[in-house]
Formats: C-alpha cells, structure tokens, sequence
C-alpha cells in the first residue's frame, strides 16, 4: 500500500488541507503548519486542532501518510551561536505543532555552513540541533531531507545523512526524505533504470530502508549533477518517468508518505492517478 499526494496549501488554517488532498485524489499529503517564509506565527486554535483532526478522518488520512514540511528559513547548522538558537527555537515549535495536530513525522532540510565552518561541524550541529528538539517532545520523528547541494546546503550526500543519524540520540525518531529532484541534481542518476537500482542500493547500504519515512516525487528541469533545485512536473523534466514507475512497483517505498512537489498544481490529480494506475499494473 501506498501513499501519495501532493504538497498542499494550509491557507486559511491546517484544518483546510485534508479536504484539498481529498480533491485531487490523494491518499497522503504534506503541508506548512505555520507561514513557511515568516519566524511567527500564531499558535495553533483548538478549532484548528480539532478541525484538522476531523477533516483527516472524514477523507480517511493515516497520520502515517501527512508529513509538514518546516518553514525555509530554519538552518539547524548555521554557524553562528545567536542564529542557530533561533533556528533551533522556531524548530522546536514546528514539532510541537505537529504533536499538537497528531501527526508523526516532520520532514526539514539540513542547514548550510555558509563557509564558516566545516561540513563535518555543521552536520554535527545539524545532528545537535535534532537531539534538543527531540529532547523537548514526546512523540514526533525528525525526517531530514537530502538535498541538491546548492550553496553551503548540506544533507546532498547520503553519507551526509548516515552521518547525522549516527549522532542523534533517540534512534527511532530520525529518519530521512528522498527528494528524487534533489537526488538527481546533487548527481545520483536516477533517469534510467540501472541508474536507480545503483543508486537506491547504495541508499540501501549507507543509510537503510528502515530510516526511509517519506519520498519527493518532482523531475528536474535542471540536468544531473547541477546542484540546482529546480522541480518539474513528473516526465517534463530530464529525470522521465522511469524512476517513478519503478518505485511505484517497488515495496520498499511502501507504507510512506510519496508527495508530489511539482510546479503545476493543476496538474496533481492527473499525476496521481497515472501513478496509481501504474501501482496496480
Ligand atoms: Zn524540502
Ligand atoms: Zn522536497
């Protein structure tokens, strides 16, 4: 069993986005609890607690199946004392909310060094900083998504998450998130099919199937190995349909959250629907 869905928009309250992901036929979906591009935000209503609850269990959402992404402007590996207490401060709040709506897990990026410090420093922070918000919540996993390597940004190797995960504490409540666009742009050539095998083999290997908790279904209009994070709609961009359809036929990416961040809203359900159609095959 699968889920998939897509990112969907939380305006006008959490407890809006279930009925959105119901519309255009997901089974799962991801979503922003609070305003991704500001540090405040007004603490989550019970009407919104409540509503939200209510609306995942009329369109029949697992909590296993919705994954929030946190806000952009969290580096949980900035350099600098002042700025990552803040960063650390606005991510504890991500996971509280989400503790406080139900949910599971949490999906964020590893923060960037920003030529201060060295990767290894920073993905130690990164490690530090998930240890304290861990520390401070009962129930919520850290998902740490890689990323495309672009500027400082760490978390673009799988080494780079094996190396976080090995430091933090509480084992059981840190996984990771494959963006397959930001994969293929840090230079994991997902494209064709020997590409993909090699490629989640490896994953397979250096960080286990078992920390794999939720998967970035976009193709790239950037080509392989470019760094740059620039997501597609799924066959439009230089990654294609293959690695798609194979993990759509694959039972390793059962059981988690598979969301869709591509640009073209409109273009959602026929997404998933061609990606159910191809898990039945
Ligand atoms: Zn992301
Ligand atoms: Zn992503």
């Amino acid at each position: 069993m699968k889920y998939i869905g897509a990112h969907v928009s939380a305006a006008g309250g959490v407890e809006n986005a279930p009925l959105r992901a119901h519309e255009i036929g997901a089974t799962g979906f991801a979503l922003f609890t609070k305003n991704q591009r500001q540090w405040n935000s007004k603490p989550l209503t019970d009407e919104n607690i409540l509503g939200f609850k209510e609306a995942c269990e009329i369109h029949g959402f697992s909590m296993d199946a919705i994954i929030p992404h946190d806000s952009y402007l969290i580096n949980l590996g900035h350099p600098e004392t002042a700025k990552l207490k803040k960063s650390r401060d606005a991510f504890l709040i991500e996971l509280q909310r989400c503790e406080q709506l139900g949910i599971q897990k949490i999906n964020f990026h590893p923060g960037s060094h920003l030529s201060k410090i060295s990767e290894k420093e920073c993905l130690a922070r990164n490690a530090e900083s998930i240890n304290i918000a861990l520390d401070q919540t009962e129930f919520v996993k850290a998902v740490i998504e890689n990323t495309a390597g672009q500027g400082t940004n760490m978390g673009f190797r799988f080494e780079h998450l094996a190396e976080m995960i090995e430091q933090v504490d509480q084992k059981e409540r840190v996984g990771v998130c494959i963006d397959t666009a930001h994969a293929f742009a840090a230079g994991y050539d997902i494209s064709t099919k020997e590409g993909f095998l090699e490629t989640f083999e490896s994953f397979g290997e250096i960080v286990g199937f078992d920390k794999l908790m939720a998967m970035h279904l976009n193709d790239s209009k950037k080509e392989c190995g470019t760094n740059v994070d620039r997501h597609d709609s799924l066959g439009d961009g230089f990654i294609g349909w293959t690695p798609f359809e194979m993990i759509m036929k694959d039972d390793r990416f059962n059981g988690i959250p598979l969301i869709l961040e591509t640009p073209n809203t409109d273009r959602w359900s026929e997404e998933i629907e061609k990606l159910k159609t191809i898990e039945k095959g």
